[in-house]
């Protein structure tokens, strides 16, 4: 990397034609294709290493819950099929292996800034570029900043009194240490009962002398019966990998699965029964496509929660634990469906405890454990399964400063405005992988992941060769897709819960509905169109 003078303590470590922020799988993808475009890049990443989600959830258990087939690039035949996935849901180590593996096969490591983050961005209007600061005191210009900063990267750490005081370790599902971690008969409390919950939960049960799992909302959970990859099934998807994908990318979730084309009110009873049970036996969370309207119409959507609250109520023992365990009120998949490993079984553990803090709500930490309600709860360590700031919380945590000194954060006060979850308004030049306003988190991310990066990389070759200086969306192009993200999400069931899709998990974020919620293939299609008319909607110029 060529050093240069910089103004005051900042060293200008280059100038690029692209900035990168984040090195998952949106970050690695970025650069792989810029590069093949012949674009000088750089990725600065804060982890000291490649993988995202996957380098920083370490937490026991910690795995996918889309099959391992259908989660990893399909950018590369030659990836695809020389890649051996072991089971039919990766784990995370071997979802971190893939990534080294990608970094190194397609040699991205000598083009990422690892150990640095990124702290601001600032577009210099004189010369459309954007300058990028970070922690390390280095400053990088480039023509294109692409925040690949990732959905579901940043902490949420719950505001509880006196945590500071807590005298033992405090782990957070979503920075688990790269030590061995032994909670071998501790007494250990666990927050938080969504998807990194629900997979840490029977781990720590099996290895802690107590277990206290602090639980606001009950989460409909699927068994994910996961097992060792079936070699006949892997040959199969392979042999037909690029035919499978394209069809997985003509589903709403990007997800090959068995889709029921009817509703669930148009079959009997004893129909639906069988159909639920058969793929409850299957296991993963396909049960959410056993019918066409399940997300869509309450009715169709109360058949198959009724079921799964059923099968919790046969698992659990206890029945005043098993009832603080089934969710009531509010519909299944408004909240990500989990898929589990003996998730409810666990509370049949002697060495167990459900503490309901809805009513009994966690009052304040002390130097040897937790108070919810009246009750002291002893405690040896702590996790937090407390989740992320999701979908904007990385990127807010940045100082970006657009045209007119325009900042980022302040405008999303209330709420994201994205234009395709792409770009904003007032932020030219700058890209968004996955961002609020685009199927990403309701979706299979990494086919999400790269097709929204095969955009960004076609636009800003197209902006290239037209000799422009820039792209940016334009206001009354974002104020109508905002609107057409509101209308999707009004017809579905998803805005019926209290979720992170929402924010509502975050204190003072406001209840925004942030994906799109009209499908992957509606979405594309939009993408494609907008692209093929010369970017609609976006304002192309030079300086
Ligand atoms: C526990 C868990 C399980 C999941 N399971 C699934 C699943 O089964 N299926 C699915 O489709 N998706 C799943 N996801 C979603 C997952 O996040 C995506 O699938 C995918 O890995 C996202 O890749 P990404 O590159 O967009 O973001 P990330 O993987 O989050 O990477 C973003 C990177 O940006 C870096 N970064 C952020 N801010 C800065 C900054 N200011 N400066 C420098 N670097 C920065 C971060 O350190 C991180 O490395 C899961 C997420 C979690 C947390």
């Amino acid at each position: 990397m060529q050093k240069l003078a910089g103004r005051g303590d900042e060293v200008v470590a280059g100038s690029f034609d692209l900035v990168i922020v984040g090195a998952g799988f949106a970050g690695l993808y970025m650069l792989h294709l810029a590069r093949r475009m012949g674009f000088s890049a750089v990725v600065l990443e804060a982890a000291p290493g490649v993988g995202g989600t996957w380098f920083w959830n370490r937490y026991p258990g910690a795995r996918c819950d889309v099959e391992s087939m259908q989660y990893s690039y399909s950018f590369s035949e030659e990836l695809q099929q020389e890649w051996h996935w072991s089971e039919r849901y990766a784990s995370q180590p071997e979802i971190l292996a893939y990534a080294n593996y990608v970094a190194w096969k397609f040699d991205l490591f000598c083009d990422i800034e690892f150990n640095t983050r990124v702290l601001a961005a600032a577009f210099q209007e004189d010369d459309c570029r954007w300058v990028v600061s970070t922690d390390q005191g280095m400053r990088y210009r480039a023509k294109w900043c692409v925040m690949a900063t990732g959905c579901l990267s940043a902490a949420q750490i719950p505001s509880i009194p006196g945590l500071d005081s807590f005298q033992g370790p405090v782990y957070h599902t979503g920075s688990w240490p790269h030590e061995p971690v032994s909670l071998a008969g501790q007494s250990v409390g666990v927050i938080g009962t969504g998807s990194s919950g629900i997979q840490v939960i029977p781990e720590i049960a099996a290895q802690a002398g107590h277990l206290y799992v602090f639980q606001r909302t009950p989460n409909y959970s699927v068994p994910a019966r996961n097992r060792p990859m079936d070699a006949e099934y892997e040959s199969s998807w392979k042999a037909e990998y690029a035919q499978r994908r394209k069809k997985a990318r003509a589903m709403s979730a990007g997800l090959l699965w068995d889709q029921g084309d009817k509703s669930a009110l148009a079959v009997s009873p004893e129909e639906r029964l069988q159909e639920y049970e058969r793929r409850w036996a299957a296991g993963g969370t396909g049960i959410m496509a056993a019918y066409s309207d399940l997300l869509q119409n309450a009715d169709a959507n109360e058949t198959v929660a009724e079921f799964v609250r059923g099968k919790i109520r046969n698992v659990v023992e206890r029945s005043e634990v098993a009832e603080l365990l089934v969710p009531v009120d509010y519909p299944i998949g408004a909240k990500r469906t989990c898929a589990d490993t003996k998730y409810f079984e666990t509370f049949n553990r002697e060495n167990v405890t459900l503490v309901d803090h809805r009513a009994s709500p966690i009052r304040e930490m002390s130097s040897n454990g937790i108070t919810a309600g009246s009750e002291f709860f002893r405690l040896d360590s702590l996790v937090l399964a407390t989740g992320f700031d999701a979908m904007t919380g990385a990127i807010s945590k940045i100082d970006i400063v657009g045209r007119r000194g325009l900042n980022l954060k302040e405008k999303w006060l209330n709420g994201p405005n994205t234009l395709l979850g792409l770009m904003t308004a007032g932020f030219p030049n700058l890209f968004i992988v996955t961002g609020p306003g685009s199927p990403s988190v309701l979706t299979n991310m990494i086919p999400s992941i790269e097709d929204n990066v095969q955009w960004i990389a076609d636009c800003i070759s197209h902006i290239s060769e037209e000799g422009a200086d820039f792209i940016e969306a334009t206001g009354p192009a974002e104020e109508t897709w905002m609107g057409e993200v509101r209308r999707a999400a009004e017809g579905t069931l998803f805005v019926q819960a209290k979720s992170w899709y929402l924010g509502v998990n975050v204190p003072g974020k406001p209840a925004v509905f942030m994906p799109y919620a009209g499908g992957m293939p509606a979405y594309q299609r939009i993408c494609e169109e907008v692209a093929a008319d010369g970017y609609r909607g976006f304002a192309i110029g030079t300086r």
